[in-house]
């Protein structure tokens, strides 16, 4: 009955169908087949194919087909897996491509033998084609000839929306990486500063999970704890922030990190999208964690104000004792001169410790720490010596050794391992104020060796036990008792233990006052070294 329908009615009915469908946002292919098949349709023809540049592979591939059976279209692979094209020569590939589609119609149906190729053109550029086969009894008018051109103009529209769509896609999709992979915090916030964008830098920020922030109000997720500058966002907006020449905006402060009572410290700087009306559409925050640096910055501080308090100590003592033994009108008994001596050796070993100590923390902070290893480091002789030393410096403690015979030697940087003695007992001594006994142990186990330093001093408060370990830490225990100390000797004792490979710990001791610190070095036996 189609033949009976007035051929100018079938025509609109086409142009309405092919515009509906430009209109229903369809996939791209799918537009292409209606456009293929009003096409086709128009002609009283049963087979038709459009081919499509792919320019990032410079290849001609059939997109949409009408009236070929799968199987036949399968047997032209090189149709369907696209055929190469230069730029400038796309007609000559074109040429190439009707020959295969001439072969499909053919093989689809033997009496087709006419073809129609409609190109598709972006500007100048050919964008693909649409190729037709009429049934030999069709003649085309050239005006039926110029209305399938329009449609080929149609495709090629379709083909340019779709190819825009994707690539503004693929922009956003692009950006939206930039925004989720970068490094620092970005927060992007709408006209009414609601969060619409919230990225992964901001989560590991501040433990605000991405969905639970997007939607919400600025204020709600940004709740300063207290302020470094003058203002926050909301202070600026109600002061009419932002002027035209004073655009971005700076808010520094700390907050709490969600989940815990972590204080973070965060650098905001806010940039305003303003329309070409001048009126504000959105925000682009940028987020730095300062945590770090404040740290740092704090202890500096507690690093410059300890240590010049330290090195004073020593400093004036030595100096208040070689000034007396100086003076001209006293003549010193040796007795007294020697004590006097003996005094300023002392302080100025003090002084020595503290400066190395001082040097091995900043080469810890360095990354240049490195231990000096020697084969057999014999623990309990070390630990006999430096009993020794300290036995002869107190009279109120009584100081143990106390090694089973035959205890491993191990591998180890000497030097330092001597300074953790030195450091576990001085401060046994130290924080045993009242005197007592101190006893220095040791422990074989089959693969490691367990030293012990116990007293039975102030021992450390329970809520104080997980900082005893950091830099520059300083327990209510030291500060109430004015002992001196830079609460760089665990830190340190640590370090060194943990560079060894061992572990150190400390526990109360059972039934009495005092604390025990322990540690364990591992036993290299010579076949598994
Ligand atoms: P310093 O003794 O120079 O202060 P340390 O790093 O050696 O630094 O020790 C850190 C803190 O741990 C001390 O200030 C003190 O409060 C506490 N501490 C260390 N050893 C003991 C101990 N044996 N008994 C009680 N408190 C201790």
């Amino acid at each position: 009955m189609a033949n009976l329908v007035n051929p100018w009615l079938r025509e609109r009915e086409l142009i309405f169908e092919i515009g509906r469908t430009l209109m229903a946002e369809l996939e791209l292919n799918e537009v292409l087949r209606v456009i293929l098949q009003a096409t086709t349709d128009l002609v009283a023809s049963k087979v038709g194919i459009v081919i499509l540049a792919e320019p990032d592979e410079q290849l001609f591939r059939v997109v949409a087909t009408y009236g070929v059976p799968q199987r036949i279209l399968e047997k032209f692979r090189p149709l369907t897996q696209g055929i190469p094209y230069a730029d400038g020569k796309e007609r000559e590939a074109l040429e190439e491509v009707l020959r295969y589609a001439k072969q499909i119609a053919h093989v689809t149906d033997p009496n087709l033998e006419s073809s129609l190729g409609l190109p598709m053109y972006s500007g100048e550029a050919i964008i693909g084609s649409i190729f037709i086969f009429p049934s030999h009894r069709y003649m085309i008018s050239q005006s039926v000839v110029r209305f399938l051109q329009s449609f080929a103009a149609w495709a090629a529209l379709a083909v340019k929306n779709a190819r825009l769509y994707e690539a503004v896609t693929a922009e956003k999709q692009r950006l939206n990486a930039i925004i989720q992979q970068s490094a620092d915090g970005v927060m992007i916030l709408d006209s009414t500063l609601n969060i619409s964008e919230f990225n992964a830098a901001l989560v590991r920020m501040t433990g605000v999970k991405s969905a639970e922030a997007v939607g919400k109000p600025h204020q709600n997720i940004m709740r300063w704890k207290s302020l470094r500058t003058d203002t926050d966002l909301h202070g600026a907006l109600a002061n009419g922030w932002p002027l035209p020449n004073a655009t971005y905006l700076y808010v520094e402060g700390d907050l709490y990190k969600k989940c815990g009572n972590k204080l973070i410290s965060l650098g905001v700087t806010y940039a305003p999208l303003l329309n070409e009306r001048g009126k504000m559409t959105s925000i682009i925050a940028n987020v730095r964690d300062l945590t770090r640096y404040r740290e740092e910055e704090k202890l500096q501080k507690t690093f410059i104000s300890v240590v010049s308090h330290e090195l004073k100590t020593p400093v004036s003592i030595i100096k208040g004792y070689a000034g007396t033994l100086q003076r001209d009108d006293a003549d010193w008994p040796q007795a007294i001169t020697n004590e006097y001596l003996a005094t300023i050796e002392e302080e100025a070993d003090n002084l020595t410790d503290l400066i190395d100590n001082l040097l091995e923390a900043s080469r810890l902070q360095s990354g240049t720490f490195k231990l000096d290893i020697h084969n057999e480091v014999a623990l309990a002789s070390i630990a006999r010596n430096v009993t020794k030393k300290f036995d002869a410096q107190t009279d109120k403690h009584q100081l143990l050794v106390q090694f089973p015979p035959h205890f491993p030697e191990i591998d180890g940087d000497e030097r330092r391992l001597v300074q953790v003695f030195n450091n576990l007992i001085s401060n046994a001594i130290k924080y045993s104020p009242e005197g007592g006994e101190i006893v220095v142990s040791g422990e074989i186990h089959p693969e490691h060796v367990i030293v012990r330093v116990q007293d039975s001093g102030i021992g450390i408060p329970h809520h104080e036990q997980h900082r005893i370990f950091q830099q520059f830490s300083r327990l209510d225990n030291a500060l109430s008792r004015q002992t001196e100390g830079t609460g760089l000797g665990l830190f340190l004792t640590k370090a060194i233990i943990n560079a060894h490979n061992g572990d150190i710990w400390f526990t109360d001791n059972d039934d009495a006052p005092g604390t025990t610190f322990s540690f364990s070095l591992p036993i290299l036996h010579p076949e598994s070294a």
